[in-house]
């Protein structure tokens, strides 16, 4: 089962990833996790997507496809995974779909979590992240038990650099442009599910539950 999360930046792919990557036993693999690790690594990758990122803009598609295409081959991602992140532009979503039919494998399902622009920048400016375990947080709609400590693993929150108020306005309208026009390619393949994002945490993650089992059965 590979089933892909879409959405702006804020719409809350990484949280329902997260929830949705539990309740199915698959791994959630984030890009935006695995190019911040990088960095944090000092390789060559992580530097390079840097400057990227701090502009808002996306990595290069080949940088960005061959890192999702060596961590899709690992051994945890045989029976399938969540994408979240990933694809961004039409080339890496077919790209996605050509090393997939390789191996007999296919998308089965495309999530697109739809929130309007002005929430999505309310959303970004409180959003914490977990340093250690990058579990999602939000300072007003849900906080941690512990001011700056994850209730996962008690790793210290941070902000993004890039959910700075500048950076947020450019990687909304990188989403609009380059982004939005994947749905349509998912869509013509009856793989897009739409799920308004407007409904809380919970509201969400069962509208995605439901529809996934309605449309997997
Ligand atoms: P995210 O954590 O998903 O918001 O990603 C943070 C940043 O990482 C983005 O603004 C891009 O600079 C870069 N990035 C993440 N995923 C991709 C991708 N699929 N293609 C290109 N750049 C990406």
């Amino acid at each position: 089962m590979h089933i892909i999360m879409l959405g702006a930046p804020g719409a809350g792919k990484g949280t329902q990833a997260d929830i949705l990557s539990q309740e199915m036993g698959l791994p959630h693999i984030a890009s935006g996790d695995l190019f911040r690790q990088a960095l944090e690594e000092g390789t060559a990758i992580g530097l390079l997507a840097r400057d990227y990122m701090d502009k808002g803009e996306l990595v290069p598609d080949e940088v960005a496809i061959g890192m999702i295409l060596e961590r899709v081959n690992k051994p945890d991602c045989a029976a399938g995974c969540l994408f979240d992140g990933f694809p961004r532009t039409l080339q890496q979503a077919q790209a996605l779909d050509q090393a997939l039919s390789k191996q007999g494998k296919t998308v089965d399902k495309a999530i697109y979590i739809e929130v309007p622009g002005e929430e999505l920048m309310k959303r970004l400016s409180g959003r914490r992240l977990c340093r250690s375990c990058q579990r999602p947080y939000h300072l007003l709609s849900s906080p941690p038990r512990v001011p700056g400590k994850c209730d996962r693993c008690g790793g210290e929150l941070f902000q993004r650099s890039d959910d700075r108020e500048e950076t947020v306005r450019e990687r909304l309208s990188v989403f609009f442009a380059q982004t939005v026009p994947i749905l349509d390619y998912y869509k013509s393949q009856h793989k897009l599910i739409r799920i308004d994002g407007n409904l809380g945490v919970q509201g969400v993650a069962r509208g995605i539950a439901s529809a996934l089992k309605a449309a997997i059965k």
